[in-house]
């Protein structure tokens, strides 16, 4: 993690942003002379789903994840629901879908065989810069998914693939839709990943290792087609609507990327101008084709 010279030690990454797009209303930014530290008035272990989310139903309370984004705030917390005692922190393969608790670190999915097996190099391209080890030890799937952070790597690379979420109160959720949804109160229990064949490739751009990044971008395919997310735009991650064929000529490749930077929305912010996002849209679009045309 990266840290400033002065006495109070606020990760850089943190401080020097303003509330990242999309990062949850909860989490109040830190003024310069504070320290960083939620508190919480109770706090419950629930002893089951349902008695999380009905804690959860009131606006002063917080599901817990691995904490990492919360004590970077200064939040008063009614009750604090720990989500540790449900056994949700497994990953299971089944023939046709990973199933993921909503406890699962990003660490564990990091180093799991079967993740690894199923989606290849783009799993841990998509998570090594996530500031180090011990961070993503801690770091949980059901944070990472709820908080929907315009430059999550996870996300990006999650949308390229057919994936659902387990809210405990609106059901089986498309990951695309929740995505894009604003935050609620419900609570996330799973993730369940589809395996079906899809090759999935992950690019990022990041000024220094273990920044936020300035881009993201992850391609699959079905073997015919390619599917396109790009995230960090600083907007978060999207799948566009257009679709271009595995084996595109060049020309269909550049006019599809013409496109695609159409439709998309880019900004600029401290890491990047909106100039340069688009432009390295483009430069990451074409090392993720490239990676899935070699089969990887
Ligand atoms: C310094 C720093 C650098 C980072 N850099 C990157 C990066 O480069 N790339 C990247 O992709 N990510 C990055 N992240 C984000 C990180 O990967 C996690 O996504 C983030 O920490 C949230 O996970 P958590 O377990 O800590 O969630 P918490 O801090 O515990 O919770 C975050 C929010 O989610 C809610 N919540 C938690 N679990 C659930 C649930 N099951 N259901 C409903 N709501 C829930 C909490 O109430 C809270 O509002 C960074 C985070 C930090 C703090």
């Amino acid at each position: 993690m990266c840290y400033s010279g002065r006495e109070k030690t606020i990760p850089l990454s943190m401080k020097d942003m303003p509330r990242p797009v999309g990062a949850p209303m909860a989490e109040r930014m830190l003024k310069e002379d504070e320290t960083p530290l939620f508190t919480a008035k109770n706090y419950v272990r629930a002893t089951c789903l349902q008695e999380a989310y009905d804690l959860n139903q009131k606006r002063a309370n917080a599901i817990l994840g691995g904490g990492c984004w919360m004590k970077m705030g200064a939040r008063s917390i009614g009750t604090l629901i720990d989500l540790s005692g449900l056994d949700l922190d497994q990953i299971q393969e089944e023939e046709d879908c990973f199933t993921l608790g909503a406890m699962v670190t990003l660490r564990q999915m990091e180093a799991h065989a079967g993740l690894c097996r199923a989606l290849g190099p783009a799993l841990k391209k998509s998570l090594r810069h996530i500031v180090g080890v011990q961070f993503r030890n801690c770091a949980t799937l059901g944070g990472t998914l709820y908080s929907r952070f315009g430059f999550s790597d996870v996300l990006t690379l999650l949308l390229a693939l057919d994936c659902q979420v387990q809210l405990v109160g609106a059901g089986l959720v498309p990951l695309e839709v929740y995505a894009q949804q604003p935050y609620d109160r419900d609570v996330l229990s799973h993730l369940h990943i589809k395996k079906n064949g899809r090759k999935v490739a992950y690019e990022s751009f990041r000024n220094t290792q273990t920044d936020l990044p300035v881009l993201t971008c992850a391609l699959s395919t079905d073997g015919q087609t390619v599917r396109t997310v790009v995230g960090a735009r600083p907007g978060r991650a999207k799948r566009s609507s257009m679709e271009l064929a595995l084996g595109a000529t060049e020309k269909e490749v550049a006019d599809y990327l013409q496109v695609l930077q159409k439709e998309l929305r880019f900004d600029g912010n401290l890491r990047g101008s909106e100039a340069y996002r688009r432009h390295l849209c483009g430069v990451l679009f074409r090392r993720a084709l490239g990676q899935l045309r070699e089969g990887m």
